[in-house]
């Protein structure tokens, strides 16, 4: 089966993504900069929906598993399907880390850590600006 939409996000080019998005959402999507700590509009948002890449729609993370980190940042303790994301080793500033992105557009979300709480002891640290947010009352 052909999902047109798909075939659209792999046709896009880096000038596409740079007029479909914000110059932030850009540097941190397509560029993978992470925005300031504590300057993202989910890092607080308790709300109840479903939380989605930015730049495809593509559902990453329910609300139900988003816990206060302390970090500054979004964070989850699981993806809303493992088949949404893709996971890469990224060895950059001198440190070990899993950068995370989606794997439909393959943008970047954030990084994984192994200290989040149960039941998974993972913490998935997402940009706010990578994420939209459709809350449950929207439908
Ligand atoms: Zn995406």
């Amino acid at each position: 089966m052909v999902d047109n939409n798909d075939n659209e996000l792999q046709g896009m080019t880096e000038k596409d993504w740079k007029q479909k998005l914000t110059p932030e959402q850009y540097e941190v999507c397509r560029r993978k900069a992470t925005e300031l700590p504590f300057s993202g509009k989910y890092y607080y948002s308790k709300d109840k929906g479903i939380y989605k890449c930015v730049c495809c729609g593509n559902e990453l993370f329910k609300s139900d598993t988003k816990f206060d980190s302390g970090t500054g940042w979004p964070s989850f303790f699981a993806p809303i399907n493992q088949d949404n994301v893709e996971y890469h080793v990224d060895s950059s500033y001198g440190m070990k880390r899993i950068e995370i992105m989606c794997k439909k557009c393959g943008s970047h979300l954030g990084h994984v850590f192994d200290d989040g709480p149960l039941p998974t002891n993972k913490r998935y640290c997402i940009n706010s600006v990578s994420l939209n947010l459709a809350k449950d009352e929207d439908k």
